[in-house]
């Protein structure tokens, strides 16, 4: 790649609070990678982005809580946002650890099957996190993910960046058990919220995305959402709950939710067309 200038699309928060979208152009060096002084930029655009998203996140909120609205909320599935299925467990249904096979298998970490009726033991947690902070953008100053999860999920930002789809962010990625049971009790509707245990953010290897200055309900339909649904096997994530799998997975179609199982699964899924729940089973 030559060295010169590459225009991008901007997306950022004005002064008061509005989105602004406008196109800008991004220094690249001889070797394909941005210069340290397109680095700055990019950073200030990331603090920029963050802000937005901030904005983004209060405005939902305060709708949410206007409208006592049952929509889905990124990040909250497994949190809020996922009709679950009948005969789901409750939390206080959940086996415990080694008492029953139904136990998510923690074998093979990066495949680790969790659901409803598998869920983590209440002490499990990733080998070691990573906060996304300064890596790509995230819609809170807290978002971690499993180390393993970093590299391949920065690629996938940048390449849909690459292609054109600018504006993506991190809105939520590992969570405790402890925070899924505090999601779960202040949740007025249980059957939007799943159990401590039975959300696979708890993996540290599923991730939600979305994209600034679109909204839930649309992002399945924007062409970020697309290209994701495209092309993230490629980086080693697959939609964790596409739309016709609900049946199987227990989880409404969710296109901002990622999850991590290496490019080989992945790609095998992508395929197939198949859930993890069907891999499990074929595996
Ligand atoms: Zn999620």
């Amino acid at each position: 790649m030559e060295h010169g200038k590459r225009g991008y699309w901007e997306c950022y928060a004005d002064n008061d609070g509005n989105n602004v979208i406008s196109f800008g152009q991004r220094e690249v060096r001889s070797d394909g990678r941005r210069s340290s002084e397109s680095r700055r930029a990019r950073m200030r655009m990331r603090q920029r982005i963050l802000t937005g998203a901030a904005l983004a996140a209060l405005a939902v909120a305060i709708a949410l809580i206007a409208s006592k609205a049952a929509a889905p909320q990124p990040g909250a599935e497994g949190g809020a946002g996922s009709p679950q299925p009948s005969g789901v467990p409750s939390e206080t249904d959940i086996p415990k650890k080694g008492e029953t096979e139904t136990i998510a298998d923690i074998g093979d970490g990066r495949t680790v099957l969790v659901n409803a009726w598998h869920p983590l033991p209440k002490d499990y947690a990733p080998a070691a996190i990573t906060d996304l902070m300064e890596i790509v953008a995230i819609s809170d100053v807290s978002v971690c993910a499993a180390d393993e999860v970093v590299s391949p999920l920065t690629k996938m930002i940048n390449g849909a960046e690459e292609a054109g789809h600018t504006g993506l962010f991190v809105t939520s990625g590992y969570r405790t058990y402890d925070e899924q049971r505090r999601i779960y009790k202040e949740s007025a509707d249980k059957s939007y919220v799943q159990p401590a245990g039975c959300s696979e953010h708890q993996t540290g290897l599923a991730v939600d995305i979305m994209k600034l200055g679109v909204n839930m309900e649309s992002f399945g339909d924007d062409p970020a959402s697309e290209w994701l649904y495209e092309n993230s096997w490629r980086y080693g994530f697959i939609v964790r709950y596409p739309q016709d799998k609900s049946e199987i997975t227990g989880i409404s179609y969710e296109p901002w939710h990622f999850r991590y199982v290496g490019k080989e699964v992945a790609k095998l899924c992508h395929e197939k067309n198949i859930c993890l729940e069907e891999y499990a089973e074929v595996d």
